[in-house]
């Protein structure tokens, strides 16, 4: 018999009238011959509601204290739904994540599952009841009740849906499906059919709350199609599986985090090990980064850039801090009325002038960029929040994301569970389940000995010179990799670096010389051969360890780190040419028991 796991968001089951529509659905499903798991989330705001009383009790509510009062939103909804059933002449019987055997690690307020045991759930679901599921919560090893994060809940079904080897997850949320970027901001956003975990994994990482991105990770690590649909219709929704829309355009989607918060780290010494002794003490507190970006140092001081979810600010400052005083920096900034604007897609890697046509439309706005990454599938960069609206529809607009990408086939048909169990993912499959079901999966570590760089320091911050730069650079032929825009510490300066191929570089630099020139940098700080590494897995920006065994791993050779962008699926790291051979033995060494 197949098994569908089916997940009602809090809008899905905001009042009873919902709760007995989530109801009817999930008893159709049974009568059309599926076992079905419902999985709720809280009812409407609730869990916001909660957050806010425990603000009015404590300025720093202890996290475990968090995690039981919130877990309480969803009990709330699964008792209503499995009532809701009974009423209508059906079985269900609830269970809230403890009863179930959600096993998490005992990191309150974003815990990672370890494991799930399916025996119960099984036993019900062959007695023939729907069996309803506690989204978001589970239980530690000293039986406290841990949260996942928030919008944990599709974690949860995913999971479920994993472990249960289900035929589908069919997540019901307030919106249609998933779009080229948020609805709710910009007007003329479009649905799409069909979106591939990669792409769906940065654009959630990125800002797109419609779906958890941890639950993109469990669903392309064990290979579970999900379809997202409208709780209050019928329209069949987005199917996010291995592929993406068929004729894929460079860029599928564009996401706005309005959660992050800018630190800058003045004056550090750029020699190997600083890097390592920032982001450790930051991974100790779990706090997630993005959009690190170093200037390549002048007279042996560099300054360092990154974001941090806006609510951690603190306790990433304090931390900082730290760091800090023992780099012996010149100061610590922070700013936390920054958003990030990011474009995402396959595509992108088989296109040039992407970076640019997104920096041209920022410019043509007038909205300064004060930082850019950019990874094989993505482009991130940060504004002020004022700006951060404007900026994502400027953006949408620039790559016609509201225009149908020309495709001839309709919906592939969801691959079953049996199907789903011959890919090769019985591999990884199996360890998670021996090490724990979130545990970090590397699949491959990479030296791309080829590449050159050049960074122009010391432009003078205004609208449109990464446009101006980079249409300079693709007009002459040149080929650009990887890119970064800091934040100079010394007011109303920006320093650019990219990567070119070796073969480039002569040609690259004249162009580059000329930009300076013209743009009065402050000087140039060029390398004709680098070296890039690249560590690729899944979830490896929520694993902050990636970065920091790579840094541990080349500060212990003495390796200085010169540029890295991290993505969902790839941390990229570039050094001095001459160490290129040497950092990826270090490398696979450090990931050895990741490796088999
Ligand atoms: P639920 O409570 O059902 O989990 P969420 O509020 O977590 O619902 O997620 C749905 C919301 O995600 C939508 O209302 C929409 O505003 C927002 N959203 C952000 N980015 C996107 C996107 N790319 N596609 C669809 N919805 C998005
Ligand atoms: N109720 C939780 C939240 O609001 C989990 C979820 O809805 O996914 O974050
Ligand atoms: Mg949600």
């Amino acid at each position: 018999m197949t098994l569908i796991v089916q997940k009602f968001g809090g809008t899905s089951v905001a009042t009873p009238e919902r709760i007995r529509a989530a109801a009817e659905r999930a008893i159709r499903a049974q009568q059309a011959g599926n076992q079905v798991v419902v999985v709720v989330s809280a009812m409407g705001k609730n869990t916001d509601m909660l957050v806010e009383l425990a603000g009015q009790i404590s300025s720093r509510p202890p996290a475990r204290e968090m995690d039981m009062l919130l877990a309480t939103g969803e009990q709330v909804s699964v008792a209503l739904m499995a009532m809701a059933i009974d009423a209508l002449g059906h079985q269900a019987v609830s269970l809230t994540g403890a009863q179930i055997g959600i096993r998490t690690d005992s990191s309150h307020t974003k815990a990672r599952i370890l494991s799930i045991s399916t025996e119960r759930l099984q036993s019900l679901l062959d007695e023939g009841n729907i069996v309803i599921a506690a989204g978001f919560q589970g239980i530690d090893e000293q039986l406290d009740i841990t949260t996942l994060g928030r919008g944990g809940s599709d974690t949860t079904a995913v999971a479920l849906a994993a472990v249960l080897d289900a035929t589908a997850c069919e997540i019901y949320t307030d919106v249609d499906g998933i779009y080229t970027t948020d609805p709710r901001l910009v007007d003329d956003a479009r649905q799409v059919d069909q979106i591939s975990y990669d792409e769906m994994l940065e654009l959630a990482s990125l800002g797109a709350g419609v779906m958890h991105n941890r639950s993109i990770e469990f669903a392309k690590k064990f290979a579970v199609p999900i379809h997202v649909r409208n709780s209050s219709h019928e329209k069949p929704g987005t199917l996010i599986s291995a592929d993406g829309e068929k004729e894929s355009a460079a860029v599928c989607g564009a996401a706005l985090s309005t959660h992050d918060a800018r630190i800058t780290l003045v004056g550090v010494p750029d020699v190997p090990g600083t890097s390592l002794e920032i982001f450790s003490r930051i991974a100790d507190r779990r706090i997630t980064v993005d959009m690190i970006v170093q200037n390549v140092g002048e007279e042996g001081k560099s300054d360092l850039s990154f974001t941090v979810p806006k609510d951690e600010l603190e306790v990433a400052l304090s931390t900082i801090q730290e760091a800090a005083e023992v780099l012996q920096a010149a100061a610590v900034l922070h700013d936390n009325g920054v958003a990030k604007v990011s474009v995402v897609g396959l595509g992108m890697t088989q296109q040039t002038g992407v970076a640019t046509r997104m920096f041209r439309a920022l410019a043509a706005a007038d909205i300064n960029i004060q930082m850019i990454t950019t990874s094989e599938i993505k482009i991130s960069t940060l504004v002020t929040q004022e700006q951060a609206e404007r900026a994502l529809a400027v953006v949408h607009q620039a790559f016609e994301l509201d225009r149908q990408v020309p495709s001839g086939d309709p919906l592939e048909p969801v691959v079953s569970g049996s199907e789903r169990a011959q890919t090769d993912v019985t591999e990884i499959v199996n360890r998670l389940h021996r090490v724990g079901m979130e545990e970090l999966v590397i699949d491959d570590i990479t030296l791309d000995n080829n590449q050159a760089r050049i960074t122009i320091r010391g432009i003078p911050d205004t609208p449109g010179i990464a446009a101006a730069v980079f249409e300079e650079v693709a007009g002459s032929g040149i080929f650009v990799d990887m890119i970064i825009q800091s934040f100079d510490g010394e007011e109303g300066l920006a320093s650019v670096s990219f990567t070119i191929p070796q073969s480039q570089y002569e040609a690259a630099l004249q162009v580059a010389e000329l930009i300076c020139e013209r743009s009065q940098c402050q000087g140039m700080t060029n390398s004709p051969q680098v070296a890039k590494l690249s560590v690729s897995g899944i979830g490896l920006r929520s694993h902050t360890s990636v970065a920091i065994r790579m840094f541990r791993a080349l500060a212990e050779t003495g390796i200085n780190v010169e540029m890295i962008s991290t993505s969902e699926v790839r941390v990229n790291i570039v050094v001095d040419g001459n160490h290129g051979e040497q950092a990826l033995l270090q490398l696979q060494s450090a990931f050895q028991d990741l490796l088999q």
